[in-house]
């Protein structure tokens, strides 16, 4: 089986007890040997700091570390500065997003979407940072239509981007038309399929209406079923996650992105029962 490339997606902690967890889980991931892993960025001020230190502790640890970063509600100074900072830091991997407002927060910012943020980047830093951007095999909730979410796809890719990270999703047939259609579009770039292992029912059910991901309703019912059995739910997770995963490998994925929400434990599993040999 060809290699497979592997990354991980962090949220900046907020406690000692965060930071402690999270650099445990860097020290178990970083034994599958990843590409990178990256940390969010929060839109509007909440963690901005927060996504610098993290990957300041994640490179300490010897790992390529991608800070997350989003334009909406920003000026192209304070963008400027930002980019400025990781760079005086040595980054030079980056997920470019548009991000949403937070509710009450009102001023768009300079830049509308993240194809801009893309341009912005490109025009400041030439070819200093590799950018990745999002991609939504089941479509970004705001789109008018999926084709011209498709045809946003594409203008972020032609602005610079060097490779996507999806969505989750837990339809793979989603991801491979989609990947398809971008393809028939002229987009070469890597689309790495966004992997949520699944944990815990309410949570996954509450973060898929907020980003318009899907999970099938024989997923969600057998969820359902299990009540609070913890155990139960984790198995059954790991068996659709993995199950997912293995075709998405086996039918040419350039490599798995993992939201891990912090915690290496269903990641970790996923990959070992994938017996991947990492890139
Ligand atoms: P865009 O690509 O700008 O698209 C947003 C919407 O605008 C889409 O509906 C698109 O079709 C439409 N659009 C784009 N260009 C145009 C145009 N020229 N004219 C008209 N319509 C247009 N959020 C965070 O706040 N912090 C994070 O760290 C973060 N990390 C993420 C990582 C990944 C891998 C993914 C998939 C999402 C992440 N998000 C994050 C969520 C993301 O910010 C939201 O999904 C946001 O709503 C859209 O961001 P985008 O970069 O995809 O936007």
């Amino acid at each position: 089986m060809k290699p497979i490339e592997l990354s991980f997606e962090f949220f900046p902690p907020k406690t000692q007890e965060g930071i402690e967890k999270l650099r445990a889980t860097g020290a178990q991931l970083k034994a599958l040997n990843p590409k990178f892993v990256s940390v969010t960025f929060g839109a509007g001020g909440s963690t901005q700091q927060g996504t610098l230190d993290t990957v300041l502790e994640m490179m300490k640890q010897g790992l390529e570390a991608a800070p997350h970063l989003s334009c909406i509600g920003s000026s192209k100074d304070s963008l400027r500065g930002i980019l400025g900072a990781y760079r005086e830091h040595g980054i030079r991997h980056i997920v470019a997003l548009r991000g949403d407002l937070p509710s009450g927060m009102g001023e768009v910012g300079e830049l509308r979407y993240a194809s801009e943020l893309v341009s912005f980047i490109r025009a400041e830093h030439g070819d200093w940072f590799n950018i990745e951007v999002a991609a939504y095999p089941e479509y970004h909730p705001q789109a008018r239509t999926p084709k011209s979410d498709l045809e946003n796809f594409v203008r972020k890719v032609q602005a610079g981007a060097n490779s996507a990270i999806t969505q989750y999703f837990y339809n793979g047939d989603a991801y491979f038309r989609f990947v398809d259609e971008a393809r028939k579009l002229g987009v070469d770039v890597p689309i790495v399929p966004g992997i949520m292992p699944i944990t815990n029912f309410s949570q996954l059910m509450r973060f898929s209406e907020m980003c318009g991901a899907e999970v099938p309703k024989w997923i969600a019912r057998r969820l359902e079923s299990f009540g609070d059995d913890k155990e139960a739910i984790r198995a059954f997770g790991l068996d659709v996650v993995t199950g997912l995963c293995e075709r998405l490998v086996r039918e040419g994925a350039p490599g798995l992105h993992f939201y891990t929400l912090n915690g290496a434990a269903a990641s970790k599993t996923i990959c070992e029962r994938l017996g991947l040999p990492t890139a």
